[in-house]
């Protein structure tokens, strides 16, 4: 199935806890650690991520910096290709590439490895992470990826904070496909 009907949106969402004021007041967090500590919800999100991607012939999928880490990986092993992480600055232990975004108050910046690709020629990449809100550090991935020969064929999130509207900025830059939007 490549969208979730909303029977199974709701289930997914009942699986992710909502933490008020955090970090700071007035932010509602959506803790995904109650999703992967359920193991059927886990396998659920993954089967379903598997079923919509298996026909796109990736070559990676990439992870962002930390969330993006657990289902990027998981899902790379289902779909039998490379796993690729983009950090944050002085994590990576090789030459890095880097991309520096713009914060409320600010500069940030995502690095990934120099030869994260070199494996594939125009190699096809899955952008993928927990949730998206305002899209700053999606965004900066996705120019990332466009520094190197590689394609980003789409931006996954388990999550998309709708009113935020970063999955619109997004949108010029790549495909984006969102499990649940809120
Ligand atoms: P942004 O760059 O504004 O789209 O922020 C996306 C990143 O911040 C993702 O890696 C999320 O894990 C994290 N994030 C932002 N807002 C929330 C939230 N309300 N709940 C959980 N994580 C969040």
């Amino acid at each position: 199935m490549d969208v979730l009907d909303q029977k199974d949106k709701d289930y997914l969402l009942n699986s992710v806890r909502i933490i008020n004021d955090f970090p700071k007041p007035g932010i509602v967090f959506r803790d995904i650690t109650t999703l992967l500590n359920d193991k059927h919800a886990f396998k659920f999100l993954l089967n379903h991520l598997e079923s919509r991607y298996a026909k796109y012939n990736l070559d990676f999928v990439v992870g962002i910096e930390s969330r993006g880490f657990i289902f990027g990986s998981a899902l790379a092993d289902r779909l039998g290709v490379g796993f690729v992480p983009i950090r944050k600055p002085k994590k990576l232990p090789y030459i890095t590439i880097s991309q520096k975004y713009t914060l409320e108050y600010g500069i940030d910046e995502v690095q990934m490895h120099i030869d994260a690709f070199s494996r594939i020629k125009n190699a096809k990449v899955l952008l993928i992470d927990d949730l998206i809100a305002t899209g700053g550090t999606a965004k900066a991935s996705v120019e990332l990826i466009k520094q190197t020969d590689a394609n980003c064929i789409e931006a996954c999130f388990l999550i998309n904070l709708k009113e935020l509207g970063g999955d619109k900025i997004l949108s010029d830059l790549t495909s984006v496909y969102s499990v649940l939007e809120i």
